[in-house]
């Protein structure tokens, strides 16, 4: 029984080819993001396809971000959700922010995109002291991997009973599952991984694509 596929080049290219929908906006962004030295942090285009799938299937008016990068998944993510809808975005950094709202202006999703720039735990603290506890049906963590604890407990909090939240590169290169392996980032991604395990605040699923990303559903309280 095969567990996993491995995906080979072959594979992974017909994937793409089969299945990826970019449109010249995005993919002009996301070469636009190759330029940079730091392009490695881009969210790759098919899972940025699925995050937008995701906040569609959750039929999402706010979705909060952690790690905004030069705003590529939050451009598929600002374009499924409703004329009305919000993706507050955060990042320590303006300048890559900067990068992605030509391309969000010409998608007509620029005003669905609020950025604060800062370190995200106090912006989130900040949601939270403004009342927004359970008001957030979509929540995606890309963010430095030694605070995703902090993240995820303020994003859990934040969302809706139903709401989900998505964490990306939970298995870091496979790291995480190797017990010779010790730093920083890898360390503070197994101890959420394991946590979540038993955590009863969610249902969760792990998925071994992309560099692993879990989704956790927030329940109803008992
Ligand atoms: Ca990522």
């Amino acid at each position: 029984m095969i567990h996993s596929l491995v995906l080979d080049d072959e594979i992974q290219q017909y994937v793409l080819d089969v299945s990826l929908r970019e449109d010249d906006i995005a993919r002009e962004l996301r070469m636009a993001t190759m330029r940079l030295y730091q392009h490695g942090m881009l969210t790759p285009p098919e899972e940025a396809q699925l995050l937008g799938l995701l906040v569609r299937l959750m039929s999402a008016t706010t979705v909060v971000e952690v790690g905004t990068f030069t705003g590529y998944g939050t451009l598929a993510m600002a374009r499924a959700l409703p004329a009305h809808g919000r993706v507050i975005t955060c990042d320590i950094s303006a300048e890559w922010a900067d990068i992605g709202r030509p391309f969000w202006e010409r998608a007509g999703v620029a005003d669905r995109i609020q950025v604060e720039i800062g370190p995200a735990v106090e912006t989130l603290d900040a949601l939270l002291a403004d009342g927004a506890a359970g008001t957030v049906d979509f929540a995606f963590i890309d963010c430095n991997k030694e605070s995703y604890s902090s993240y995820f407990e303020r994003c859990l909090e934040l969302l809706r009973p139903g709401g989900l939240l998505v964490v990306d590169n939970v298995l870091w290169s496979g790291k995480v599952a190797r017990h010779d392996i010790s730093d920083p980032e890898t360390d503070s991604l197994r101890a959420l991984n394991s946590a979540l395990r038993n955590d009863k605040r969610i249902e969760l699923s792990m998925l071994p694509v992309f560099d692993g990303v879990t989704l956790a559903y927030k329940r109803a309280k008992d």
